[in-house]
Parts: C-alpha cells; sequence; structure tokens
C-alpha cells in the first residue's frame, strides 16, 4: 500500500497491508490480552494511557511532520490537533475512576441493588483520516480505559499516524496482546467485518458507515457510527462586527481545508447585512496563505484525497449552472498535489448541490435569508444532523432556533468546536451512538445489575 504525500504527489513509503490469517492472528491475541486487561485497576490503566499522553507530547514535532506529511494538514493545525486531543486524556484521567465504578443504587431493605460497569471485549475501531487524533482517541483512549482490547484500522490516509499510536501505546505499558493497530485500505476494513469482534467503532464516510452497520448487524454486538455532515450557520442581522463574524465564519468552514466532520458547509445571513458579510468574507478567504503545508504560515494546504477534487468541482459547476455567483476560487489549483482554490459561492439556495451534499473541502455556498423561520426551515432541510449554529448578540433568539434544531450539537457564536466535556454524537445521516463525557465512556462497556439479598 503506497503512502502518498498530497502536497506534493510523492510516495513517502509503501506498508504491507494486514492479510486475513495475519487479522485472525492479531484478534486471537487480543481476546487473551483483553482478559488481563480487564483485571487491571482502572488507576493502573490510566497511568498507561497518561504515559501515552506524555510521549505523545514529548514527540510533538516529529509525529505533526509525520501527519502534516501523509495528510497533507498544514503543519500548525497538525501541532494544534496533537496539543488539543490531549483534553482528552486530562478529561478522562480526572474522571474515568468515577465513570466506571460500582453504582450503589438501593443499600436498604431486604434487597440490595447496584450496578457494576463490563468491557465489552474486543472491539474493531476503522477510523478516518481528518483529524486521527482527535477522532481516534475519542474511540481508543476510553475503549481501552474501560478495560477494552481494540483493534485499530487507521484510514489508509493516516497509516503512519496510526502505526505511531501503536508503538507509543506499547511503550507507554500498554499490553501489545491489549492494542494492534490493522494496515489497509478498505478491503482490508471489510475483513474486520468478518471477524468476531464485540463491537465496532466506526468513524467515517455514510455510505462506508452504512455498509458496516448493515454487514454487521446479525452479530448483535454494539455498532458506532461517527458520520459526515452539512452543518448549517446562520448569521443574524443584530451581530456585533460583521467583519468578526465573517472571519470567524470563514474560520469554522476552512480550517483544515475544509475536512472537518463539523465544518461549517452552508452559511444563511441575514438581509439587512447579506452584502457587508459577504464581502468581508471573501476578504478573508482571498488572504488565506496557499501552499506548502511545512511552511508555518500556510493555512491552505492540499486535499488528502485526491478524488474530492472532482466532487468540488462537479459542486461548483451545478451551483454556477444553477444561478449561484462565484466570487473567488472555484478551480483546481495546475502542479503537484491535490490543491483547490478556496472557493465562494454566494446567491445560493438548495437546488444546489453545495448546499446540500457534504463538500468536505475548501468551498462554501452562502444563501441569503428574511427571517429567522425562513433560516430554521433551511437550516433543517437536511439529512445530516451533526451540528447547527447561529451568531448573533440575541442568546435568547438564538435559543430559539438552535433548540428546533434536529443536531447532536449546536453552538452560539461559535462553530466547529468539539470538547470531551459533552457527548459527540450525530443525529440521522450523521450517525449513531455517543462519544466523549461521562455519557460516551458507557459506549465501551455492558452494565451488569446486581439484586443481592443479604
Ligand atoms: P471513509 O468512509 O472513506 O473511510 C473511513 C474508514 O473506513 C477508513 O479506514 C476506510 O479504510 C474504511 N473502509 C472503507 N471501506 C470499508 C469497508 N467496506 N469496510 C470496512 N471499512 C471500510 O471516510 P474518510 O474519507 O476516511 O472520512 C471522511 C468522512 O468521515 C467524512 O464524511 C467526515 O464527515 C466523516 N467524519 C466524521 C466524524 C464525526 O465525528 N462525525 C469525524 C471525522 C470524519
Amino acid at each position: 500500500m503506497k503512502i502518498k504525500n498530497p502536497a506534493t504527489d510523492e510516495i513517502i513509503v509503501a506498508l504491507k497491508p494486514d492479510s486475513k490469517a495475519e487479522i485472525g492472528q492479531k484478534l486471537a491475541m487480543l481476546k487473551i490480552g483483553q482478559k488481563d486487561w480487564a483485571k487491571e485497576t482502572i488507576d493502573d490503566r490510566m497511568s498507561c494511557l497518561v504515559r501515552f499522553g506524555a510521549l505523545i507530547q514529548e514527540n510533538l514535532q516529529e509525529l505533526a511532520f509525520l501527519l502534516t506529511s501523509e495528510t497533507g494538514k498544514p503543519i500548525q493545525q497538525a501541532l494544534n490537533e496533537i496539543k488539543g486531543a490531549h483534553n482528552r486524556i486530562e478529561h478522562l484521567n480526572a474522571h474515568a475512576r468515577h465513570w466506571l465504578s460500582k453504582e450503589i443504587m438501593v443499600d436498604s431493605g431486604g434487597t440490595h441493588e447496584q450496578i457494576t460497569y463490563e468491557p465489552l471485549g474486543v472491539i474493531a475501531n476503522i477510523s478516518a483520516w481528518n483529524f486521527p487524533y482527535n477522532v481516534g482517541y475519542n474511540v481508543f483512549l476510553y475503549a481501552l480505559a474501560a478495560g477494552n482490547a481494540v483493534a485499530y484500522k487507521p484510514s489508509e490516509f493516516a497509516s503512519l499516524t496510526g502505526q505511531q499510536f501503536e508503538f507509543y501505546l506499547h511503550r507507554a505499558g500498554v499490553p501489545k496482546n491489549v492494542f494492534q493497530c490493522i494496515i489497509g485500505s478498505g478491503d482490508v476494513g471489510q475483513l474486520l467485518l468478518e471477524e468476531d469482534f464485540d463491537g465496532y467503532f466506526f468513524t467515517g464516510s455514510y455510505g462506508t458507515g452504512l455498509h458496516i452497520a448493515k454487514s454487521v448487524a446479525h452479530k448483535l454486538v454494539p455498532v458506532q457510527l461517527e458520520l459526515g455532515g452539512k452543518d448549517p450557520l446562520y448569521v443574524m442581522e443584530d451581530v456585533l462586527d460583521v467583519k468578526q463574524a465573517a472571519i470567524n465564519a470563514a474560520e469554522g468552514a476552512f480550517y483544515n481545508n475544509g475536512q472537518s466532520c463539523c465544518a461549517v458547509e452552508r452559511i444563511y445571513v441575514a438581509e439587512r447585512i447579506y452584502d457587508d458579510f459577504v464581502a468581508a468574507f471573501t476578504t478573508e478567504v482571498k488572504s488565506y496563505p496557499i501552499g506548502n503545508p511545512l511552511n508555518a504560515e500556510t493555512f491552505i494546504g492540499p486535499l488528502t484525497r485526491p478524488e474530492q477534487l472532482q466532487v468540488l468541482e462537479y459542486q461548483v459547476a451545478d451551483a454556477l449552472a444553477k444561478g449561484a455567483t462565484l466570487l473567488t476560487g472555484g478551480n483546481k489549483i495546475k502542479g503537484k498535489g491535490n490543491y483547490f482554490e478556496p472557493t465562494v459561492l454566494m446567491n445560493c439556495h438548495h437546488g444546489m448541490k453545495v448546499m446540500m451534499e457534504e463538500s468536505f473541502g475548501p468551498i462554501i455556498g452562502i444563501q441569503k435569508v428574511d427571517n429567522d423561520q425562513a433560516a430554521i426551515d433551511l437550516m433543517r432541510d437536511t439529512a445530516y444532523g451533526l451540528t447547527a449554529a447561529v451568531f448573533s448578540q440575541d442568546k435568547e433568539r438564538a435559543m430559539l432556533v438552535l433548540e428546533q434544531m434536529d443536531t447532536g450539537t449546536v453552538y452560539w457564536n461559535c462553530c466547529d468546536r468539539v470538547s470531551p466535556n459533552v457527548p459527540w454524537s450525530g443525529r440521522k445521516n450523521s450517525g449513531q451512538g455517543v462519544t466523549l463525557s461521562s455519557q460516551g465512556i458507557r459506549a465501551f462497556v455492558q452494565p451488569k445489575a446486581y439484586h443481592l439479598r443479604p
């Protein structure tokens, strides 16, 4: 499997994908290791994960370089991701003991009732490339903390980072028969579906997620899906500073080249500020430094997957044919690498693909709205349900909009953010199940009810 640098098209290295036999051997080994790992105290398990976190931070520069080389993520954003993901470890370390301890529900009268939380066993984590630290940690660290063993299949576009997770987890004291990295593309992911895992935890596209859920349904094991989005932002006319609102919105749409599951993917703007907002937004986007992702000042690097270039070209052509106005960008950048110009389209409507289908790239559609109800109707008009945002000075008015969103997360005066303190979940085609927070840890355990009569 050739690992290509998306900025230069050069082959970095070739890796040997895991075969069916190797996957079987790894699973057999994990089944043995998991039993001992589950018997360790939560303190012992957490100390390994804390050591892992420290090792990652000690090797930050080298790991960021690797992430940039294989995904094209601008180096500053790679550093931000690796540093930022550490908050999962701090949060887990502060709370996991409490979350996983026995709960005594009744301790009087004739019957004593309590709940204990047991690990699922050996889980498969099939993951995405866009934020491998964030989405990886959300699953495998919580699973390990709860006493599970993990077969982690990084995306074929983040395999080198996946191998580093394995290397540093083992160095931090997580036994080899408790965490194993499985290398390969979709065909190797498919092999995992045929094996006897105790749970499947997937981060990726709707199409693959649906296929996984259908393929493993007969096993009756937990299946969790963190999928894509078409996340709306509504900018009300009362924002304090239109220019600042435009700068913040542009960052929400274009950070990581728009390749974030919770990136702002469509913007609705109140009529009164529409022209000013669009002008400030376009000026901001035109100022983004594009180029070599290893340069510290680069904000827009190459797309990770070359196939996405065609999706973006198609969305632009479709929008222009249906009456959108192109304010900047619109084309693939000639030369080496998967570069696409940051693109802003105005006068968009829901007949256009750019307003309805996940773009996952540096492109945004902007639409004018007359009032809050029109914005609510448009924001809700989607097959996805990951996040939705409102910018406004009026909290009460913003909350009235946010309460009507059928999404797992809503934002007021912010967007494109994830926090370990609150659950992360998608509704409708954005997925099923929850990661992060006290609720996310429950995905990796099964409760056992004890009815005890002394
Ligand atoms: P993808 O679906 O192409 O691939 C995801 C993983 O599935 C990869 O590891 C891939 O090898 C594997 N895979 C592919 N075919 C498979 C099969 N038949 N059986 C088993 N595994 C298979 O997605 P991607 O391009 O890696 O990620 C981008 C998508 O992920 C976007 O839609 C994005 O919005 C979504 N995403 C969602 C979240 C979230 O938290 N909701 C986070 C990050 C990314």
